[in-house]
């Protein structure tokens, strides 16, 4: 048995001034066949389970390219056309195979293409023929094209957001697919649209007790898999919204009921999904109101729409501009995406005192550039964080602190949104010393963060991520949605 495997992915913010080309897919993630290391990244999950199955269950593994770029703008029509192309050109090469397994985020827009994973599938089903198992796991904020779903054997999403279970749902789409070619089931992909599209972190109610219901479902009574596709409503393309999935064992009928009881169920929860969000003032009263308590934790404010993972620059300075102006002290910022500022403090060294301008240079969204002197406490060619098992570079890095405060930012240059707290320890801040530290993230900081955290708390700053979708201008949203008529289904 022979068996192609690659990952291809970026999630697009058609809305973002920052533009994607095959130079962020190299900076962030890029490795050649056979060079992918030995932990996951967030979409490449089945490549490094096939590695141990095919090991174990002596299968013949072949592998293509593994790729991944930050979150950003439209993607380049030739950095597109060349990576699918590398990767089609690779599964020729590999022919016959009996399947292809993939890692896909789906939520990829290039020039002239507002369905890459749906084009990326067409055409390997094109190559392979109708009758070999093609499979892929996708990232919850995608769009799910009915493109994809024509051209796919077996689709599933994470079902955790932060997404915690990257793996383990790298692992269920590689059984499943498995299990297909042993001819021991055949899966048949029922979806539902919502008609809808929010914000359904599954670190809270109602949520958490939604998909652990989810998880429930599977493998029993001929389902073998349920996905919330989350939808992403910073892509403007005509099948934007929150769809159901659900896979199961040639019951076409059932998974079609199913997959409808389901989506009619969280419609019900439009509205309610999202954590609490404060603006800006009153986010930070409250946080000064914890600090005045002297809880001997830091207070976690998370800068919700500034966060680089949605695909904003990821520069922004409206919640830092605010501290600095209402004298708040002992703060740690991570980060402020700056990779000019970054170049002036590597020139400089640690220890020099430099007047820097930094943050609010991609657009006018994200607040004014900041003048200030500063001391550079660190500058150092890589910084690094965490994201569970994955390590998550930031480029050339630097951490400053402005002349007369205990105010400390980490710069970088590779664009990421905030994940664990060693993104301080690692360049030389003790998160625990801080009593407020400003992240860039809407969800995925959770899981890290929590256990350090006296009290998280949710700002708005209202910009630059195009987060109410009542007042987006899409141009290519092909029908009615929720919250933007009140029932789509009516
Ligand atoms: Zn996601």
């Amino acid at each position: 048995m022979r068996i192609f495997t690659a990952s291809f992915a970026t999630e697009t913010n058609t809305s973002s001034p920052v533009p994607t080309d095959r130079a962020s897919f190299e900076m962030a993630f890029y490795a050649g066949p056979g060079q992918h290391p030995d932990t996951p990244t967030l979409c490449s999950a089945p490549m490094v389970v096939l590695r141990r199955r095919a090991r174990e269950e002596g299968f013949e593994l072949i592998e293509g390219t593994a790729t991944w770029a930050e979150p950003g703008g439209l993607l380049q029509r030739k950095a597109y056309e060349d990576l699918r192309d590398e990767i089609l050109d690779q599964l020729t090469a590999a022919m016959p195979v009996d399947g292809v397994i993939l890692g896909l985020h789906g939520a990829m827009v290039a020039q002239g293409y507002d369905d890459c994973e749906g084009d990326l599938l067409e055409r390997i089903r094109a190559i392979v023929g109708p009758d070999i198992l093609i499979a892929s796991e996708l990232d919850p904020h995608s769009h799910l094209t009915k493109k994809r779903v024509a051209n796919a054997d077996i689709l599933a999403a994470f079902l955790e957001f932060p997404h915690t279970d990257f793996y383990e749902r790298g692992e269920h789409v590689v059984d499943l697919a498995l299990r297909t070619l042993r001819g021991e089931i055949k899966p048949v992909i029922s979806t539902f649209d919502c008609r809808m599209i929010g914000v359904y972190p599954t670190s809270r109610e109602p949520m958490r007790s939604y998909v652990d219901r989810m998880k429930a479902l599977h493998g029993k009574d001929g389902i073998l898999s349920v996905s919330l596709i989350h939808g992403f409503m910073a892509g403007d393309v005509p099948e934007l919204g929150t769809q159901l999935m659900v896979v199961t064992d040639n019951e076409k009928a059932k998974g079609d009921a199913l997959a409808e009881k389901l989506g009619m169920e969280l419609f019900a929860l439009r509205g309610t999904t999202a954590m609490p969000m404060l603006d800006t003032e009153a986010g930070l009263d409250a946080t000064m109101a914890i600090v005045a308590q002297r809880p001997g934790k830091p207070v976690v404010v998370a800068d919700v729409w500034d966060n680089p993972g949605g695909g904003v620059a990821g520069d922004g300075t409206l919640i830092l501009n605010r501290i600095i102006e209402r004298g708040i002290g002992n703060v740690a910022v991570a980060t402020i995406w700056d990779p000019i500022a970054v170049t002036f403090c590597l020139a400089a060294g640690e220890g020099a005192l430099i007047q820097l301008r930094f943050g609010g240079k991609a657009g006018p969204d994200g607040g004014a550039p900041i003048d200030a002197r500063v001391e550079v406490l660190r500058a150092v060619e890589e910084g690094w964080q965490s994201f569970g098992k994955s390590r998550v570079t930031l480029g050339p890095a630097a951490l400053i602190r402005l002349e007369g405060t205990d105010i400390d930012v980490i710069l970088n240059t590779n664009r990421t949104q905030t994940f664990e707290p060693d993104i301080f320890s690692n360049i030389g801040i003790d998160p625990l010393s801080k009593d407020i530290l400003l992240v860039k993230s809407t969800n995925h900081f959770h899981a890290g963060f929590e256990p350090v955290a006296s009290e998280i708390i949710y700002i708005d700053a209202g910009a630059p991520y195009p987060s109410n979708p009542k007042k987006t201008d899409y141009r290519k949203l092909s029908r009615e949605i929720w919250p933007r008529v009140e029932n789509p289904f009516g």
